[in-house]
């Protein structure tokens, strides 16, 4: 994002008393565990949407958004002072992934003004959510090599595939779906990214139990789905830009570097009070193993916090490629597990048993532990963070690929 000049904008101080105040005014304190729910009811979608239009009322929503769109046009550090004040309040943290942090800067990146002004300003009063159609059954990591299809007829398009891990879509009302609209060039060369109304006739959703008892992530079936050529997001066949972009906004808040965000991100900001809490609980804050993985905990917040602040400037003064957001994504991955691993060993036995039933914590850290696998995958896995922190950032050689320059309908699939 290109930062506004700073000499017309509210100082950063005076802004975070203005927000303190208006937050304890306006908004009710954070419910238990509202950085670590995992799976939503329709209650809190709808509780969510709330928030936003509250937040969007008095004047705080879409910090870094322009304000052309519903947003308020301010920095990154306006946004990062309003998650800190903002932390102990019950905020729509339900729509920062995808909706805020992912999907709305990619149409203000690469989006038609009329999609600008449709969908950032919807997206900023609470009014609609946004969904990925990115990663289909047959893997997501060779993304370019997605066979969902979209065929011009007269002056629209009929879309028919399939997508998969699609977080929140049977609440969305909008996906960004990449799908191949020539085949007889490069895999990378024939995409195109089109808002699909997730209600349109011939979408079909279908919700997925995950491990932990979740049900956020979908697959969806489109079937000679009917879209207007507005749908089109970028350019016709110039699916991969809009992509690149999107990837970079799915580092940044998979990561927890996204200034785009309602309220502090999942990954960022992160405290041990809840480790420390566990720890107290259990009778082992003295304990010498426990102290050192409290230790180590809180030190790998802090270096996460000044990783995420080091990138993004270093990104946004063109010191580093936007690749680089990919090393804050590989270490908040890493930072995951180990914290989840850490919660399970304070928490003991009563961790997969969830029956220390005066202590949500413990309960969390066995939720918690069954996800932290996600934190590999989401947003690209691990490995494929280290692909690009490899080839794009240190420049080392890219990886045979036995499909680079040929045309997609000449690639062996599926045997
Ligand atoms: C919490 C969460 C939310 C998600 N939300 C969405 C969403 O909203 N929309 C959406 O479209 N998708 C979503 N995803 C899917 C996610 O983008 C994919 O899981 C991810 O891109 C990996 O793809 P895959 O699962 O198909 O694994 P695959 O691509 O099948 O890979 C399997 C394994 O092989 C490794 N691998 C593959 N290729 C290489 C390579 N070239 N070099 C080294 N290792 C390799 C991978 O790292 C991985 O470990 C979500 C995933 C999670 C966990």
């Amino acid at each position: 994002m290109t930062e506004p000049s700073t000499a017309e904008l509210e100082p950063v101080d005076e802004f975070r008393l203005r927000a303190r105040r208006w937050l304890s005014d306006n908004l009710e304190p954070a419910p238990p565990n509202q950085h670590g729910e995992t799976s939503k009811s329709e209650e809190s979608w709808q509780r969510a949407k709330q928030l936003q239009r509250i937040l969007y009322d008095g004047g705080f929503a879409g910090i870094c958004f322009p304000k052309e769109y519903g947003g308020l046009g301010l920095t990154p550090e306006h946004q990062r002072v309003f998650s800190e004040e903002s932390r102990a309040y019950e905020m729509p943290l339900a729509l920062n992934i995808p909706t805020l942090t992912v999907c709305a800067p990619t149409i203000l990146d690469k989006g038609t003004e009329e999609q600008k002004r449709t969908h950032l300003s919807a997206v900023l009063r609470g009014e609609e959510l946004l969904v990925q159609f990115l990663s289909e059954p047959r893997g997501g990591s060779d993304l370019a090599g997605l066979t969902t299809r979209a065929e011009r007829r007269g002056d629209s398009w009929v879309l028919n595939g399939a997508k998969i891990w699609s977080s929140g879509a049977y609440a969305a009302d909008y996906g960004l779906c990449l799908a191949r609209t020539d085949w007889s060039v490069p895999k990378h060369a024939g995409l195109t990214m089109f808002l699909v109304p997730v209600r349109a006739p011939g979408v079909t959703i279908q919700r997925i139990t995950q491990v932990d008892g979740s049900r956020e992530f979908c697959q969806e079936f489109f079937d000679d789905v009917v879209l207007p050529a507005e749908a089109v997001l970028g350019e016709v066949d110039g699916g991969w830009e809009t992509t690149n972009r999107q990837l970079f906004h799915e580092r940044s808040a998979v990561g927890g570097a996204s200034p785009y965000s309602s309220g502090i991100q999942t990954h960022s900001g992160r405290d041990i009070s809840g480790l420390i809490e566990s720890a107290r609980r259990t009778g082992q804050l003295d304990d010498p193993r426990v102290r050192e993985d409290l230790g180590e905990a809180r030190a790998l917040n802090m270096v996460h916090d000044q990783l995420i602040g080091h990138i993004t400037r270093g990104i946004a003064a063109g010191e580093f490629v936007p690749a680089a957001g990919s090393m804050v994504r590989l270490f908040s991955a890493r930072n995951s597990w180990l914290q989840a691993d850490m919660a399970v060993r304070i928490a003991g036995a009563a961790a997969a048993t969830g029956c220390d039933a005066d202590d949500a914590a413990t309960g969390q850290a066995g939720q918690d532990y069954l996800m932290r696998q996600a934190w590999s995958l989401a947003g690209g896995s691990t490995e494929m963070a280290l692909n690009q922190i490899s080839e794009r950032v240190l420049g080392m050689p890219r990886e045979a690929a036995a499909d680079r320059g040929l045309p997609f309908d000449q690639v062996e699939r599926g045997r």
